[in-house]
């Protein structure tokens, strides 16, 4: 790269030493994904504010040096830390304050460095009301890379990008701009509305690369008054789309809950590893067996209910089962009293269920490690869990929307369970209900990358399946680096714009230049 030492003399003089890594070692390391990828990285810069960062952009502007900005940098299945091109990393790990919080009004203002698990500590200790939607990965992911993919939550503000406002964002002119009200002197309502006044732009700076977001914040919600958890199973494909029928039908009558469903596969790689000594890809018989052991359907639903007493809560419940409960095989619903009850009586087994379907929920606000177990799915039974790139975890994520209606789930079922079997892999897939309208598929391509060829065949499996996916309709909703391809779907107009936002923005293309904009 031009114009490279001469960048990292003047990075160096802005950020000092300690916060300029050039060493091999850690580049090598941090350009490694849970796929095979190609890009370098040069550098890693860590700056402590957002001045600082503007500061990195000009003199990455004024060398042409192309950088990209990474918050927890827990991208994992879709590109970690890797960049879309070679190029220097702006880690902004270090900025880890929460500059606000407003437990009458339900908000949080936090800096990029600030993960999950921060956020849900910060709480604790502050006794709040409040619950934060969490998150299904490491505790370790950062709320503002999440939301700067538009990425998913688990409870009732699950549609991440929904519930936050008023950013401050670097221009990669390295101006400094805020969004929403924040951008009105003496404004109150800067954490407490979202589309300001003129022209809402926050979304240009969500899957995009026109600016780094240096702040923004987040709304939260109560902690429900009276939390319920469910868990149904279903076996009957033609069941499942009933299922689905009717949950768009309850949702659009106004009826409120958070739900995921997920295919057997999915729950069991959450606790179990591919049995050793068995075929790959799994027998019919090994996996009924192991659904058996986990006493789980093939389909499985998980969901939480959020009511403002108990009166509400029984009714929650009472209207599930008239909707649905004659088409599932099985349903439990959990509350505090049952699990109380049960949990004083039960053996160790009894109490992990309790505490993974109720005490420790990801549903009401909590944060687990166990999540990440589903990537260690194709690797030895004795590897412990530690780090999933140096472990040589491979997991490849696909992210295609499909209409709410059962029809179309199930031809999405088909098509990716055609194509993974095809290439020899599990469907591992998951619907998320988090809109009315439309289903967000998470499907993971999970396998081993210490074993020779399984990278090829996992990308050409991905690529398949997208492809196969976007003819039937089913467009993508997220990208990683493996798919940003796809961002050819869009008409040209649309493409046109955004390449004359870029251009105008960023006329020598060092943001992040391929993510999402090409
Ligand atoms: C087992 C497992 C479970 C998962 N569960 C979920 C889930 O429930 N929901 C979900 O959404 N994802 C999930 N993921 C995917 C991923 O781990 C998360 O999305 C995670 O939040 C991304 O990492 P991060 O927050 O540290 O973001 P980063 O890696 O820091 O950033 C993600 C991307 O956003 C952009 N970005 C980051 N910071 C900024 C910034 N300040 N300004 C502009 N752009 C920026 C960058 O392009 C970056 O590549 C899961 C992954 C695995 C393996």
């Amino acid at each position: 790269m031009k114009n490279f030492e001469k960048a990292i003399r003047e990075w160096t003089r802005l950020l000092t030493k300690r916060r300029v890594i050039v060493d091999t070692t850690t580049l090598k390391a941090e350009s490694t994904a849970t796929f095979k990828t190609l890009q370098k990285i040069h550098a890693i810069l860590r700056p402590v504010s957002s001045k600082e960062v503007s500061a990195i952009v000009k003199i990455a502007r004024k060398c042409s040096i192309p950088v990209y900005p990474v918050s927890g940098g827990k991208n994992w299945g879709l590109g970690s830390r890797v960049p879309q091109k070679d190029g220097v990393l702006i880690d902004l790990s270090l900025m880890k304050k929460i500059t606000a919080f407003n437990e009458t009004m339900g908000y949080v203002t936090v800096e990029p460095g600030v993960t999950f698990g921060a956020v849900v500590q910060y709480l604790e200790r502050k006794k709040s009301m409040l619950m934060l939607d969490t998150i299904g990965s490491t505790p370790d992911a950062s709320i503002i890379g999440n939301t700067a993919e538009r990425g998913h939550g688990m409870a009732l503000y699950a549609d991440r990008f929904n519930f936050v406002c008023g950013m401050e964002v670097v221009l990669p002119n390295g101006e400094i701009i805020e969004t929403g009200f924040e951008n009105i002197e003496d404004s109150k309502l800067g954490p407490l509305a979202k589309w300001g006044l003129g022209p809402y732009v926050d979304g240009l700076f969500t899957q995009s690369n026109l600016g780094v977001i240096t702040k923004l914040t987040l709304w939260l919600r109560s902690k429900p008054m009276f939390f319920q958890s469910f868990i149904f199973h279903v076996n009957n494909e033609s069941n499942l789309a009933k299922v689905i029928e009717q949950w768009r039908q309850m949702g659009l009558d106004g009826f409120n809950s958070s739900l995921r469903v997920f295919n057997d596969i999915r729950m069991i790689a959450f606790g179990e590893r591919f049995p050793e000594n068995e075929t790959i890809p799994l027998r019919s018989s090994t996996r009924s067996a192991l659904r058996s052991k986990l006493k789980i359907g093939k389909w499985i639903g998980l969901g939480g209910l959020y009511a403002a007493s108990p009166q509400h809560a029984l009714a929650d419940k009472a209207f599930i089962l008239t909707r649905i409960g004659s088409l599932v095989d099985d349903i439990v619903f959990y509350d505090q009293a049952t699990v109380d009850e049960q949990y004083d009586q039960g053996d160790d087994a009894t109490r992990n269920q309790l505490d993974f379907m109720f005490n420790k929920s990801l549903l009401r606000g909590n944060t687990s490690k166990t999540g990440v177990n589903m990537v260690y799915w194709r690797k030895p039974n004795a590897l412990e869990v530690k780090d999933i790139h140096e472990d040589g975890c491979g997991v490849m994520w696909y992210c295609p929307a499909v209409p709410f209606t059962g029809k179309d789930t199930r031809i999405a079922i088909k098509i990716c369970e055609r194509i993974c079997k095809k290439y020899d892999f599990e469907l591992n897939i998951g619907f998320l209900f988090i809109s009315q309208r439309a289903l967000d598929i998470t499907g993971a391509i999970c396998y081993d990358r210490n074993i020779k060829g399984q990278d090829k065949k996992a990308m050409d499996c991905h690529h398949e399946l997208m492809g196969a996916m976007t003819m039937e309709g089913y467009s993508p909703y997220r990208l990683g680096i493996q798919s940003m391809k796809l961002m050819k779907l869009k008409k040209p107009s649309s493409a046109k714009f955004l390449k004359l936002l870029k251009t105008t923005l960023d006329p020598k293309d060092i943001l992040a230049p391929g993510h999402y904009i090409p």
